[in-house]
C-alpha cells in the first residue's frame, strides 16, 4: 500500500482490497489507517483502509469514483467536511444541523453522510475525565471551526450546565452562540473567565506545530480545570504543558480520534468496533 493515493490513482484503480479511506489535503498526517487496519484485521474483514490526497477542487469528481469502485465508506478531514455535506444523498441529523460530515457510507448507489466528531468527543471526555458533558461548564476555543462547531453542538445537545464559545473571528462564535442560545466571548479572554469553567476545549490547530503558542496564558490555569486539546501532536502541546504545570487535569485529542473512528466503524459495519485494538494501535504510532 502506498503512503497516499491521488485522484489519478482512483481513475485507474487497481487496488481492489482497499475499500475504505480518509480523504484530505494534506492527508499524510492522518493516523486513521494505523487505527483502522488493525481493527479490520481483528474483525476478519478482508479489506484495507488508505489515505487519499484529494484537493478541494477534485472532491466532486472523486466521490462518484469511490462509489463506483465499491468503497464501503470514507472519513474526511480538512478541507472537505463542509463541501462533502452538500454532495451527500442523505445526511444524519447531526451532520445536517452543523452542515459538515466526517464520515461517509456508500450503499446501494447512494452516499450517506454523518458526523461522528461530536459524539466521539463526548465519549472521549467521559473516558478521560469520568464525567458527562451534562455536568460541566464548558469553554470552547475555536468554536467557529469544523471540530469546534461539532463539539459545541454536542455540548448543547447534552445540555451541559454552561457553554461559552470563543473564536478568533468573533462573528463566527457569535453566530453559533445565537443559534445555540449560549454565550460568546472575544478571543482575548480575561483569566477570570476560567473561575466559572470546568472544562476548556482547544478546538484550534494551535499546538500542531512545535513553535505554536498556547491559546490560553499559562497563569490562568488552576487545579479545578480539565483541559482537552483536540490536537494530537507527538508530544504534549504548550497548552497541555502549562495546564499541567498549573495543576489542571489534561488530555490530548487521541481519544477523540479513537472514538470518532470507532463510531464510523460501527456505522459502516453495524457491529462494535474493537476499541482496545484501535487504542493500542494509535498509541504505538
Ligand atoms: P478548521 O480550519 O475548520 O477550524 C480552525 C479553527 O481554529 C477556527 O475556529 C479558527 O479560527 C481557529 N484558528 C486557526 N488558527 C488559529 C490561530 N492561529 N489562533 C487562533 N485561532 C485559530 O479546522 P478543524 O476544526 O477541522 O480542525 C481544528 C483542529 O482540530 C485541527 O488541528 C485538527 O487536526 C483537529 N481535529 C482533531 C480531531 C480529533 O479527533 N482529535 C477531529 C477533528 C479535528 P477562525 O475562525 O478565526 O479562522
Amino acid at each position: 500500500m502506498k503512503d497516499f493515493y491521488t485522484l489519478r490513482d482512483l481513475e485507474n484503480w487497481d487496488e481492489p482490497k482497499i475499500r475504505l479511506g480518509v480523504i484530505g489535503d494534506p492527508v499524510t498526517h492522518s493516523r486513521s489507517p494505523e487505527m483502522m487496519n488493525p481493527a479490520l484485521r481483528a474483525c476478519g474483514l478482508e479489506m484495507e483502509y488508505a489515505r487519499f490526497e484529494i484537493a478541494a477542487a477534485e472532491l466532486a469528481s472523486a466521490l462518484p469514483l469511490f462509489a463506483a469502485q465499491g468503497f464501503v465508506g470514507l472519513n474526511c478531514t480538512v478541507p472537505h467536511k463542509v463541501a462533502a455535506a452538500s454532495m451527500m444523498d442523505e445526511l444524519d441529523d447531526f451532520a445536517r444541523t452543523i452542515g459538515a460530515v466526517n464520515t461517509m457510507q456508500f450503499e446501494g448507489g447512494r452516499a450517506l453522510g454523518c458526523n461522528t466528531d461530536g459524539p466521539g468527543f463526548s465519549r472521549a471526555i467521559r473516558e478521560e475525565f469520568l464525567v458527562s458533558l451534562s455536568d460541566l461548564r464548558i469553554l470552547i476555543l475555536g468554536a467557529g471551526g469544523g471540530a469546534g462547531r461539532a463539539i459545541a453542538q454536542q455540548c448543547a445537545n447534552e445540555k451541559c450546565r454552561r457553554l461559552v464559545l470563543a473564536n478568533r473571528d468573533f462573528d463566527k462564535a457569535r453566530t453559533l452562540a445565537d443559534r445555540l442560545n449560549v454565550e460568546a466571548l472575544e478571543w482575548n479572554l480575561s483569566s477570570t473567565v476560567l473561575d466559572e469553567i470546568d472544562l476548556v476545549v482547544n478546538a484550534t490547530p494551535l499546538g500542531l506545530q512545535p513553535n505554536d503558542s498556547s491559546p490560553i496564558l499559562a497563569a490562568a490555569f488552576a487545579p479545578h480545570l480539565m483541559i482537552y486539546d483536540v490536537v494530537y501532536a507527538p508530544g504534549p502541546t504548550r497548552l497541555l504543558e502549562s495546564a499541567q504545570a498549573g495543576g489542571a487535569r489534561t488530555a490530548d485529542g487521541l481519544s477523540m480520534l479513537l472514538h470518532q473512528g470507532a463510531l464510523a466503524f460501527e456505522r459502516w459495519f453495524q457491529r462494535a468496533a474493537p476499541l482496545a485494538i484501535m487504542q493500542r494501535a494509535l498509541r504505538s504510532v
